[in-house]
């Protein structure tokens, strides 16, 4: 995806953030304890979390000390580094596995569905063979959706009926995906919060079944953050990753929200890699996680 996007859709993080901390240390000309104390607010505030803004502020300090620091942009350049250091992450890499299943997971309206849709049309961009399963069998419309999706970027949905058991649903998209070739499987799951523990158990028995058909599956368990959500996202993190594994974070509607440092939050405190972010409502409004790309647009025209 063009960097452009990523820039846009990051506008709104950049100015509520670290144009504020540009702005104040270009105004003090100096950093002391009380800039310092001002720059955490505003870390805080931007949904950076305090364990992560503390790593940031520490390397200030300690860089200050070493330099004795004296311009906004050197103060940014530190922050930049800081920040390319939480989110290293490594590089994307197509899948090798055939099927490569992966299960997505996540607290319903995070927008499940709608980056199901996105991958879907990366993997067949990228000439893979993919079908999608509609394991949200709570609601009807929920496997509407999908299939709308389906038909909007040409894949195939296997479906039963709304109430069907989920486990059955995907015991026949995994059959179907050996059966017919495919290349990536990509499983849609209910993600009703009240039902906490069913929806957890339901998650289990999923994942059983794929890999009595599949060993070493699923590949990959997608976690679906709404980045709207700030530091909740992370508790609803902590509970996913409890129960039924997490591999990388999709992290969605970063386009509408100044929380967009929850990125960092995530990589360094959860240690699970962001990997996709949602950047609008259409199937292209999508983009592989990029570290370098990310920190640059964050500090993009500061
Ligand atoms: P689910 O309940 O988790 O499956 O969520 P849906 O896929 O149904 O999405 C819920 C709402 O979020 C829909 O209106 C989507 O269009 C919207 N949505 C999903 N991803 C994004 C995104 O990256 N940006 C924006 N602005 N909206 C999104
Ligand atoms: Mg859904």
């Amino acid at each position: 995806m063009a960097f452009g996007s990523i820039s846009n859709s990051l506008k709104k993080t950049r100015e509520s953030v670290f144009s504020k901390i540009s702005r104040l240390v270009t105004a003090k000309n100096k950093i002391d304890e009380d800039v310092l104390d001002q720059i955490e607010e505003i870390l805080i505030a931007g949904d950076i979390g305090v364990d992560t803004s503390m790593f940031i502020l520490d390397k200030i300090r300690e860089q200050v000390k070493k330099e004795r620091y004296d311009s906004a942009q050197e103060l940014n350049r530190i922050i930049h580094a800081s920040i390319a250091e939480i989110l290293s992450t490594p590089t994307f890499k197509m899948p090798e596995n055939k099927p490569y299943v992966v299960l997505v997971v996540g607290v319903n309206g995070t927008g499940k569905t709608t980056s199901i849709a996105k991958l879907a049309h990366f993997y067949k961009s990228n000439h893979k063979k993919v079908i999608l399963a509609a394991a949200d069998t709570f609601r009807a419309a929920a496997i509407e959706q999908l299939c709308l999706w389906g038909e909007r970027i040409n894949c195939d949905v296997i479906r039963h009926q709304a109430n069907a058991d989920p486990a059955a649903v995907v015991f026949d998209a995994v059959s179907a995906a050996i059966s017919r070739s495919v290349d990536v499987l990509i499983i849609d799951t209910a993600g009703r919060l009240h039902t906490k523990v069913n929806l957890m158990s339901e998650l289990e028995k999923i994942k059983k079944v794929i890999s009595r058909q599949v060993t070493e599956a699923p590949h990959e368990v997608i976690l679906v953050l709404d980045a709207g959500n700030g530091q909740n996202a992370l508790s609803q993190a902590r509970e996913f990753i409890k129960t039924s594994g997490v591999d990388s974070i999709f992290l969605t509607k970063l386009d509408g929200t100044a929380k967009g440092g929850i990125v960092l939050s995530i990589q360094r405190e959860l240690g699970i890699p962001v990997r996709y972010l949602g950047v609008g409502e259409k199937k292209e409004d999508f983009a592989i996680f990029d570290a370098e790309e990310f920190a640059k647009a964050l500090f993009e025209g500061i």
